[in-house]
């Protein structure tokens, strides 16, 4: 009775303790055990390699219903000049941060001369495929195909002409057409929203295989890797300072608006991301302080937030640039220039598929490590590089979302400048 009592408490307590704390303490937790225990922290392994497994299993149908939905709900009368300005302003500024990701983590080398021992051949491909065979595969011959093989690049590429061909028929004069095109928008509304309930049941669980993957990793490589780890989360870090400062700072000077003032005015926004670490969690915030404290319109940031929330991930594509680097270093192997461009391409289309909830950019991140030939599969190398990552996840994500929520909202001021839809009393 009291025992049954006992484990009412303690799974109380476990739910009732902010996930952000729980998976710290579980990567504390996992690396004193594995330290204390040597080998035989193995034995928890496999509550690990089912954390992996759920996350590989939920990989597709988030990214196929968030970008179908995500691409459906921008009207195409409204894609006009305006959408194009900003998705060329999204995607520019995303493929730059991840160069300033690789930039920092080419300097740093985070992870280098800590060699992982894998027990599988995970290595990265001899012959990576060139860049114009990259831009080919982009278009699949057989969308299901695409998704049955998890091919990411090719599901993003049907998953968004697919919520453009949604919105194309919503928006049809036949009242036919347009009540199928809604219906159809409401199945991937309803499964989107179904695929982040998912995700966030896995991410409950999360703490106890971070628990078992720091375990097994620190049984396996001891405290070696504490340093390696600090040095990723301080090269990812660094990179945020820099593109906030030099990227945002001079888009910003660039159209007549004061940075620091821009900064003081969008905190709000800014801290609700970093404890929320979810970019559409944070949208109604982004959008209060967007209208209220940073003067853009309502007919400016109703379309721009709620795409930037969806693909705009400057924050997710830094992270993803040094990660990589990171898994590659630990296995001993250097990203060669054509392998870095590759990784700008895909990290950029994977930070635009990446949800905008708590962990989706470390699931994306499994896609991109994939696009230089890096498979994170169960024993291999490659995958204690990438438990590692994860264990400090929760860090890097609170320091991505800002950065997500911040680029939006630095989008949003330009556009709205330059279409004379600033406040600027707001400014004084
Ligand atoms: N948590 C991030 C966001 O909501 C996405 C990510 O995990 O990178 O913006």
């Amino acid at each position: 009775m009291s025992g049954s009592n006992g484990s009412k408490g303690l799974l109380g307590f476990y739910f009732g303790t902010s996930l952000v704390a729980r998976i710290l303490v579980a990567t504390a937790l996992g690396a004193a055990v594995g330290l204390a225990l040597g080998p035989q922290a193995a034995a928890v392994k496999p509550l690990g390699d089912l954390l992996l497994r759920l996350l590989r299993m939920i990989v597709v149908p988030v990214v196929f219903f968030s970008l179908v939905v995500g691409a459906s709900s921008v009207s195409p009368s409204r894609l006009g000049s305006v959408g194009i300005k900003l998705i060329a302003y999204y995607t520019i500024t995303t493929a730059l941060a991840v160069t300033v990701g690789l930039l920092f983590a080419n300097l740093l080398k985070p992870g280098l001369g800590l060699v992982l021992e894998g027990t599988g051949g995970a290595t990265l491909s001899a012959t990576p495929p060139s860049l114009v065979e990259t831009l080919l595969n982009v278009v699949p011959t057989n969308p299901v195909e695409a998704l049955a093989g998890g091919n990411m690049l090719q599901i993003i590429f049907f998953a968004l002409l697919l919520g453009i061909g949604i919105s194309t028929l919503s928006e049809s004069q036949d009242p036919r057409l347009s009540s199928a095109g809604q219906a159809v928008f409401k199945v991937c509304e309803g499964g989107a929203e179904a695929m982040y309930k998912i995700t966030k049941w896995i991410m409950e669980y999360a703490p106890i295989g971070v628990f078992a993957l720091i375990a097994t990793v620190f049984s396996q490589q001891g405290s070696k890797v504490a340093g390696p780890l600090a040095m990723a989360l301080g090269t990812v870090y660094l990179a945020f300072g820099a593109h906030m400062v030099v990227i945002y700072g001079a888009a910003l000077k660039a159209f007549g608006l004061s940075p620091l003032g821009f900064f003081r005015r969008a905190r709000e926004a800014m801290i609700t991301a970093f404890v929320t670490r979810s970019s559409s969690a944070t949208l109604p915030v982004t959008m209060e302080v967007s209208e209220e404290m940073l003067g853009v319109s309502k007919g400016i940031f109703s379309f721009t937030l709620p795409l930037g929330a969806t693909i705009n991930m400057d924050g997710t594509a830094i992270y993803q640039g040094v990660c990589v680097m990171f898994v590659a270093n630990c296995m001993g192997q250097a990203l060669s220039l054509s392998q870095q461009l590759t990784v700008i391409l895909t990290a950029t289309l994977a930070s635009i598929g990446t949800a905008g909830v708590p962990g989706a950019g470390a699931i994306m991140l499994l896609m991109v490590l994939n696009s230089v030939g890096i498979s994170v599969s169960e024993g291999t190398a490659a995958a204690a590089a990438y438990a590692m990552i994860l264990g400090i996840d929760s860090i890097m994500d609170m320091g991505r979302t800002l950065l997500n929520v911040t680029g939006d909202m630095v989008g949003t001021v330009v556009v709205a400048k330059g279409e004379g839809e600033l406040d600027g009393s707001k400014w004084d």
